[in-house]
């Protein structure tokens, strides 16, 4: 996933302060988009390769607290050009 880390560091920054557990201000965003898989709550399942809501996690370094946030909301997510997508199956390796 094409996230602009620095451009969500610093959006990031100007939306979170203090940390709501321990009340510093040391945050760091870990260096990974993550994934939430999306679940069936009728039928209490996962949905694993179906749909998923993409998040940044933004870490507090003095007690470990943790804040999600979507990429695409915040604007620092790209679409990968048109060239690019397709030329290689998830999970191969050249
Ligand atoms: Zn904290």
């Amino acid at each position: 996933m094409p996230v602009d880390y620095e451009e969500a560091k610093k959006k990031l920054s100007a939306l979170i302060k203090q940390c709501p557990v321990c009340a510093q201000n040391q945050w760091g965003l870990l260096p990974n988009s993550f994934s939430m898989p999306i679940v069936d709550l009728d039928s209490k399942k996962m949905h694993l390769g179906g749909e998923m809501v993409p998040v940044l996690v933004l870490a507090c370094q003095k007690c470990g607290h943790l804040e999600l946030f979507n990429p695409m909301h915040l604007g620092v997510y790209s679409k990968p050009s048109p060239s690019a997508e397709g030329t290689q199956a998830p999970g191969t390796s050249r």
